[in-house]
């Protein structure tokens, strides 16, 4: 056998179970069809880490909780920036109070701990700038905020230093079943394995059967606002009323806020807006730093073992809080797969990601001695988000490194502030081609098709 589990998609999941088996003596693949590893994690720079307080679903409220209770010995292991944060969960009518109080009462009995309801003076001394007609909340101290693909890039890089063997570019176009293990074809190769796990959406490999999800998405509209918006709020904050609309408010790492709005009518940018406003109060344009719209998924997610004794797993479906229960499914999923090889802890498992700085975190003396070191740290490419030269060529050499602008973004924060690049993308542009040895006009935005230059119009040596 090539392998003893291949694992499809480099996702956050597909890293972060590739992290968890990387600890067993065992010959593992990761195959990803893009260019870089969490390519699909929602490129807002924040997550939620939610607690399980409002989750419907009591199996995925248990997983959120789990996920939620390693998160943050996770991120301080990966020097991954978590910050807990607080959340309001807002009643502002009748209707609003009863489905409020349902929500505490199921929370309690599922063993939620440090939440409790307040009345809206004590919300209002909590968030002053909110306009909301509060009639009570919920207040959870368990939830928090996270850098989502710098969670998933910690996990593939830790895995891929423990020798996980990355195959990106790679497409799995079938999966086939032998006497034993399994052939994957993909667009390259044929590799034989003894496990597949599958965390890609694709439904219809040849070993499987027909898809079981409901895919009826309605879709939220987002909002990232600056960080000197006056209105912003210290909790992630969730509105509940008699309509059918949430709007959910949450800080970034960076300051700024995230608002969505998870409605089932198609409205227009101003009517979104005009709703957004009459809770945050109103809001000009230019603290909009983006505008987009992104399905909202709220399927179960199913840990698919049927084929456990073929040595086939796979993750079904998609979850708004994907990323919370990620730590949870990994520890999920591996252990069933360790039981079903042979298999030991390796002695020699390296439990960390290795350094990097963050010029814009460190104070001055560290500046300077890592100027000292290396020049590069000393050359600013992004002047909004305060990102090095040197900082960018080490996202391109580290494992794993950065291969596309986008990968570089994720890995750095260039090109996230206020301009969005306008004033160094091309620096960055130009680095990462002169680090790969290629020519400007090859170098790709994130996809096989989204070069950043097309072509030349006049010979100069530099651009
Ligand atoms: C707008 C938005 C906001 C979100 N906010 C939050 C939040 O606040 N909190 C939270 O916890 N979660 C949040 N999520 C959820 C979370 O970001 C995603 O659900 C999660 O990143 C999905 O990870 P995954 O590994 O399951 O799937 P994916 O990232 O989709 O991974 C699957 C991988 O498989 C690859 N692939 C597909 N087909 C093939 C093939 N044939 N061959 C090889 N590779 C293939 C894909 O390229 C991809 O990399 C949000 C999601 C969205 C969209």
């Amino acid at each position: 056998m090539d392998y003893d589990v291949l694992i499809l998609g480099g996702g956050i999941i597909g890293c972060a179970v590739a992290y968890e088996l990387s600890k067993y003596s065992l010959n593992i693949a990761l195959i990803e069809k893009d260019y870089d590893i969490a390519d699909d994690v929602a490129l807002i720079n924040s997550a939620v880490v939610y607690d399980g307080l409002e989750c419907e679903d009591t199996l995925m409220s248990k997983l959120e909780l789990m996920g939620n209770e390693l998160m943050e010995d996770i991120a301080s292991k990966f020097n991954v920036t978590f910050k807990k944060r607080g959340s309001l969960i807002i009643a502002e009518d009748k209707k609003g109070e009863a489905k409020l109080i349902n929500m505490y009462d199921r929370a309690i009995s599922r063993g939620i701990k440090n939440i409790r309801l307040l009345d809206s003076k004590e919300v209002y001394e909590m968030e002053p700038n909110l306009n909301a007609n509060v009639k009570r909340a919920i207040h959870s101290e368990n939830t928090g905020i996270i850098c989502p693909y710098d969670l998933a890039i910690a996990y593939g890089e830790i895995a891929f230093d423990n020798g996980v063997k990355f195959k990106l570019e790679e497409e799995v176009l079938d999966i086939q079943k032998m006497s034993r293990g399994f052939r994957v074809v993909t667009n390259k190769n044929k590799f034989t394995c003894n496990m597949v796990l599958n965390t890609t959406p694709v439904e219809y490999y040849g070993i499987e059967s027909e898809n079981k999800l409901n895919k009826d998405r309605c879709c939220s509209k987002y909002l990232l606002l600056e960080k000197d918006f006056r209105g912003n709020f210290k909790n992630i904050v969730v509105t509940l009323n008699e309509s059918e609309d949430k709007i959910y408010t949450f800080p970034t790492v960076q300051g700024g806020t995230i608002v969505a709005l998870k409605t089932n009518e198609t409205i227009s940018y101003s009517d979104s807006l005009k709703k957004i406003s009459s809770f945050m109060g109103k809001i000009n344009d230019e603290y909009i730093n983006i505008f987009y719209e992104s399905p909202f998924y709220n399927d179960t997610l199913i840990i698919d073992d049927s084929l456990i004794d073929n040595g086939y797993v796979k993750i079904e479906g998609k979850h708004y809080s994907q990323v919370t229960i990620t730590p949870a499914i990994a520890k999920i999923v591996c252990e069933t797969i360790v039981n079903n090889l042979n298999c030991v802890l390796k002695k020699d498992f390296v439990d960390k990601r290795r350094e990097f700085y963050r010029f814009r975190d460190l104070s001055n003396e560290e500046r300077e001695s890592i100027i000292k070191q290396d020049k590069r740290y000393g050359k600013i490419v992004c002047v909004c988000q305060k990102v090095t030269e040197g900082e960018i060529v080490d996202s391109i050499r580290r494992p794993l490194g950065a291969r596309t602008i986008e990968g570089i973004k994720r890995r750095t924060g260039a090109a996230f502030g206020t301009c969005k690049g306008a004033q160094c993308l091309n620096k960055v542009a130009s680095i990462l081609a002169r680090e790969m040895d290629k020519r400007l006009t090859d170098i790709v935005k994130d996809s096989k098709n989204s070069k950043i230059v097309i072509s030349r119009i006049k010979e100069f040596d530099e651009m």
